[in-house]
C-alpha cells in the first residue's frame, strides 16, 4: 500500500498563516478588482485580462520558475497561498492559474535550450503558456486512449486532431499539447506512445489551427482546438518521443495540490460572505444566524475547509521536501473541492433568494465552485485513484 504520509517521513507542515507578507501583496492587486469587475466579465464572457496583467506584473505567476530562468523560485505551498488568497479575495485563479504549473513539463523534461527559449520570457509576462490540451471529446478521463495524431515527417510534426475544454487557448500564445506518436495499439503499455508539444498558437491560428469559444456555465474561456495538418517543429518536442503520459502525469501532483489550495479559497470567500449576511438579516425579529438551522451549515462548512486547509498543507510540504505524494494531493484536491460546494451550498442557503441575485457574487461563486469536482479531473477517478494505489483494490477501468 503507497499510502499517504509513511511513519518515517518528517516532513514539517506549518499551521499558522503562512507566507503573510505574500498573502497581503496578493490581496492588494486583489483589492482593484471587485465584484463588479468579475461580473462583468461573466455577463459577457470576456478574459479578465487586466486582472491576468495585474498578477503577471506582481510577478505572482512565475512564483514557481526558478530564479535561473528569471522567475521567483518560491516552493509549491507559496504558490498554494498565492491562489487561496486569491480566491478567498473574492477574484478567479482560474483566469491563469495554468500559467504557474504548465511550464512545470517543461522545466522538469524540457531541454535546456528550450528552458532558455521559454521560461524568461514566461517569467517576464511576455509569452502565456496557459493552454493545456489534454481532454478529447470521443476519450474523455480515458486520457491514454486519445485520438490526435502527430507524425513526424522530416524537421516536424504534422498533428490532426481534436481537444475540446481547452481553457484560456484563445488568451495563450503557447499550448502545450498531449498527441499521439505511435499507434494505440503498437505500444507495449497504454501510457506510452503519446507525446508532448509546444505549440505557438499565434503563428499557427489558421494554419492548420483552428480555435472556438465553447459556450460554458462559468466563465473560463473553454475552447474546441481543432487541428488539421498543423505543422509544428520537431525541437518544440518536450522530452523524449512516447513518453508524453508520465511527463503530465509528473505535473499532476503540483495542480492537483494548487487546484485545492484554490478551492480552499473560495470556500473561505463564501464563508465570510455567508456569515456577514447571517449577522446582518434579521427575519422574525432576530438575525437570522441566531437559528441553528442557519448556523450548523455554516460551521460544518468552515471544519471541513478547515480539513482540506491541512491536507493542502501537508500535500505541498511532501512535494517541496521532494517526497512521493501523489496520494496526498490526489486527496487534497478530493477533500478541497467537496469543502469547497460545501461552503458554496451554505453560502446559497443563507442569502436565501438574494444568493440568486447576480450583485452578491454568491451565484457566480457557487457556479465556479461546481467544477472542482469535475475539472481538472473528475471525482471518480481521484477516487479510482485512492481505492488502487492507496488501498490496494483492484484496478477498475
Ligand atoms: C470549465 C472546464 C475547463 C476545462 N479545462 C480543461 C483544459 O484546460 N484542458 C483540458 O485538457 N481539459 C480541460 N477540461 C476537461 C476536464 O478535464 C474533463 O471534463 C474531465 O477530465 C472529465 O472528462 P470528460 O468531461 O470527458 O468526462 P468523461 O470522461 O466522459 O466522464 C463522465 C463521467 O463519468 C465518470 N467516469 C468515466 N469513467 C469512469 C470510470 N471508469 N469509473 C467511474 N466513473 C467514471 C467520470 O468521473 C465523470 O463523472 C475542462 C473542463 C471544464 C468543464
Amino acid at each position: 500500500m503507497e499510502g499517504s504520509v509513511a511513519s518515517d517521513q518528517t516532513v514539517p507542515v506549518f499551521l499558522g498563516r503562512d507566507f503573510p507578507e505574500l498573502r497581503e501583496a496578493v490581496q492588494r492587486v486583489c483589492a482593484r478588482f471587485p465584484g463588479e469587475y468579475w461580473r462583468s466579465c461573466d455577463e459577457r464572457s470576456v478574459y479578465p485580462k487586466e486582472f491576468v496583467d495585474a498578477l503577471t506584473e506582481a510577478g505572482f505567476l512565475a512564483a514557481l520558475i526558478p530564479e535561473e530562468y528569471g522567475g521567483s523560485g518560491l516552493p509549491l505551498r507559496a504558490a498554494c497561498v498565492i491562489l487561496e488568497e486569491i480566491n478567498a479575495s473574492g477574484c478567479n485563479a482560474g483566469a491563469a492559474h495554468a500559467q504557474m504549473y504548465i511550464m512545470g513539463t517543461l522545466l522538469r523534461h524540457g531541454s535546456e535550450e528550450q528552458k532558455r527559449r521559454y521560461l524568461p520570457r514566461i517569467a517576464r509576462g511576455e509569452l502565456r503558456l496557459q493552454a493545456f490540451g489534454v481532454t478529447e471529446p470521443t476519450t474523455g478521463s480515458d486520457t491514454t486512449q486519445l485520438k490526435t495524431r502527430a507524425e513526424r515527417r522530416g524537421d516536424r510534426y504534422v498533428i490532426t486532431g481534436q481537444k475540446v475544454w481547452t481553457s484560456r487557448a484563445l488568451h495563450s500564445d503557447l499550448m502545450l499539447l498531449l498527441a499521439r506518436t505511435t499507434p494505440a495499439d503498437a505500444v507495449r503499455r497504454r501510457t506510452e506512445g503519446l507525446s508532448t508539444f509546444i505549440v505557438d498558437i499565434k503563428a499557427n491560428l489558421g494554419k492548420g489551427l483552428e480555435i472556438r469559444p465553447l459556450k460554458a456555465m462559468i466563465n473560463h474561456n473553454a475552447t474546441e482546438v481543432f487541428m488539421d495538418g498543423l505543422e509544428v517543429p520537431a525541437e518544440n518536442l518536450i522530452g523524449e518521443e512516447g513518453q508524453g503520459f508520465r511527463y503530465i502525469l509528473d505535473g499532476m501532483n503540483a495542480e492537483r495540490t494548487l487546484i485545492a489550495a484554490e478551492a480552499v479559497g473560495d470556500g473561505r470567500w463564501l464563508l465570510n460572505k455567508a456569515v456577514a449576511y447571517a449577522s446582518e438579516r434579521r427575519v422574525f425579529g432576530r438575525p437570522i444566524g441566531q437559528n441553528q438551522g442557519v448556523q450548523f451549515p455554516l460551521a460544518r462548512a468552515y471544519a471541513s475547509l478547515e480539513a482540506a486547509d491541512m491536507m493542502v498543507r501537508r500535500a505541498a510540504a511532501l512535494f517541496d521536501a521532494g517526497r512521493e505524494c501523489g496520494a496526498d494531493a490526489n486527496m487534497a484536491k478530493h477533500i478541497a473541492a467537496e469543502a469547497a460546494w460545501e461552503a458554496a451550498e451554505a453560502a446559497m442557503q443563507t442569502h436565501g433568494g438574494f444568493g440568486f441575485a447576480r450583485e452578491y457574487d454568491v451565484e457566480r461563486k457557487w457556479r465556479e465552485c461546481r467544477l472542482y469536482q469535475i475539472a481538472p479531473i473528475s471525482t471518480n477517478m481521484v477516487l479510482a485513484y485512492i481505492a488502487q494505489h492507496v488501498l490496494g483494490l483492484p484496478r477498475s477501468y
